[in-house]
């Protein structure tokens, strides 16, 4: 999906959950939200991330390949236990949320993620084309999400 759906996706996850949950940093907690939410693409040289850091990303893409392990449910999980080893609770709950909703978006996308590789070798994927119409629309549903739980 394109950089800037998984953006606004991750601002809506980190939003909702400041919301509706009893969170005490929330301005840190979104933002971890936001930054996670388009870190998985660190893994594609010709993304908005990746081209802004090309050596970490190049390297990524040749160890992993455009969504390989970044794109499985092991990052995040890794990621997730590393925070939680230093007592980092809230950046590990805001973390894996971030992550992944970027991982759910790619899902509807018709690429597709390979969710659990290697341990199973399915492709999960959907009907929205990147860039196309569709996911417009989905960019769209997003910020008037955001919107009613700004000003609702
Ligand atoms: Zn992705």
């Amino acid at each position: 999906m394109m950089f800037k759906t998984h953006l606004v996706f991750g601002l809506l996850v980190g939003l909702f959950m400041i919301e509706y949950f009893n969170i005490s940093e929330k301005v840190l907690f979104v933002s971890i939200c936001v930054f996670s939410a388009v870190l998985a693409d660190l893994d594609h040289p010709f993304s908005k991330l990746g081209n802004k850091v090309k050596p970490l990303s190049w390297l990524l893409n040749l160890l992993f390949g455009h969504r390989g392990f970044m794109h499985t449910v092991w990052f995040p999980f890794f990621i997730y236990f590393l925070f939680m080893v230093f007592d980092k609770t809230l950046w590990a709950g805001a973390f894996f949320l971030g992550y992944m909703s970027h991982l759910i978006m790619d899902m509807l996308s018709t690429r597709g993620v390979y969710f659990f590789f290697p341990l199973n070798r399915t492709r999960i994927n959907g009907f929205i084309k990147v860039g196309g119409f569709l996911e417009w629309v989905v960019f769209i549903a997003i910020l008037v999400g955001i919107g009613f739980l700004l000003f609702l």
